[in-house]
């Protein structure tokens, strides 16, 4: 493992253009990690692109150098090194991927159990907390300085990957690192309130409608909702907002899964987001029959078929799922 990372930061070093990218519907997870490391390289006078298909949401923002975060050039370009981040699949790295016009060497890390290797350097560690906490360490081996808006950026893709220091995946590792992140001088209050309290009226509206719908079934263990176009439209809510809608759904006390279903912009596609709260439902093996993946306590799919088809077909595997674990 040492000697990977150190031909990472091999890499990175001889290289002088760098693209850094992430999945599309970036999470705090992506742009932290994406922008830490960028910024890290750049401050090592790297030219450095980042880009993603969809824009950094509202609450990220307030990340200094979040603004470089651009969609991806229209004609194709040639990097020394390409560096993914937070991305289980090449695919869901979105149109960047097909503005690749040359590179030397490309760079996978990641923290999911089914990423799918795609690189030439596959750094993929399921046990860490974050992809952030990677890029931590990553910086750490090239002794590159963690300053105050690297720090910042990996706070916020550990804080969220995390939920707030709350999941089982937050460890005695993760404590330690966000104590250093801290220490190099992270202001989490102003990170808190931007991240988890700066949320537009929008979002309320539609959570009204959402948990108004809210279905409890097989035995009040699994809980689902939907979000519709029509819902999106009537609160005046974007896609962005939806970004812990599930939390709410996972909250209720007798719930072990809790799904998400999302009507998207193209007819007959939906994205379904999976949540448990026990270990012996691993909900990526169930968004795996669907084209999907994550990890055991978070995953997600884009399924194609009309609503009612994918609902009824996304529920009978969940309660397969969790009769096969004996409840
Ligand atoms: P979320 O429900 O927050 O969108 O995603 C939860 C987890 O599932 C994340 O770790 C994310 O990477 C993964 N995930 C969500 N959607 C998909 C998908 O369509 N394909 C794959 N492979 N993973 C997904
Ligand atoms: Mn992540």
């Amino acid at each position: 493992m040492n000697n990977l990372r150190r031909e990472i930061v091999r890499q990175l070093r001889e290289a002088r253009s760098v693209l850094v990218l992430t999945h599309y519907r970036p999470d705090g997870d992506a742009v932290g990690s994406q922008l830490a490391l960028g910024l890290a390289l750049q401050r090592t006078g790297k030219k450095v692109s980042l880009w993603n298909d969809d824009p950094v949401p509202a609450k990220f923002r307030f990340l200094p150098g979040s603004e470089q975060i651009t969609t991806p050039s229209r004609q194709p370009r040639a990097f020394d090194v390409v560096v993914a981040v937070d991305s289980s699949t090449w695919s869901r790295l979105g149109t960047a991927a097909e503005r690749i016009a040359r590179r030397r060497c490309l760079i996978n890390i990641d923290h999911h159990v089914s990423n799918e290797r795609y690189g030439d350097l596959n750094w993929v560690e399921p046990n860490a907390s974050a992809t952030g906490q990677l890029v931590y360490r990553l910086i750490q081996t090239a002794r590159w300085p963690i300053e105050r808006d690297v720090a910042t950026a990996l706070f916020v893709a550990l804080s969220t990957d995390t939920g707030s220091f709350s999941y089982a995946n937050t460890t005695a590792e993760s404590l330690r690192m966000a104590a250093k992140l801290v220490a190099s001088g992270v202001d989490v209050g102003t990170v808190s309130r931007h991240v988890y309290e700066s949320y537009p009226s929008a979002r309320l509206h539609l959570l009204q409608r959402v948990l108004a719908e809210l279905k409890l079934i097989h035995h009040r263990r699994i809980a689902y909702y939907w979000v519709t176009n029509e819902m999106l439209e009537e609160s005046r809510a974007k896609r962005e907002d939806i970004e812990g809608v599930i939390d709410y759904a996972r909250s209720i006390d007798s719930v072990v899964v809790a799904i998400l279903f999302e009507e998207l912009p193209e007819p007959r596609r939906v994205r379904v987001s999976f949540r448990s709260k026990d270990r012996r439902v691993a909900v990526d093996a169930i968004a795996k029959q669907f084209g999907g993946g994550g990890h055991p306590e978070a995953a997600g799919a884009r399924i194609e078929g009309a609503p009612a088809t994918v609902e009824r077909n996304v529920l009978a595997a969940t309660r397969a799922a969790l009769r096969a674990a004996g409840l």
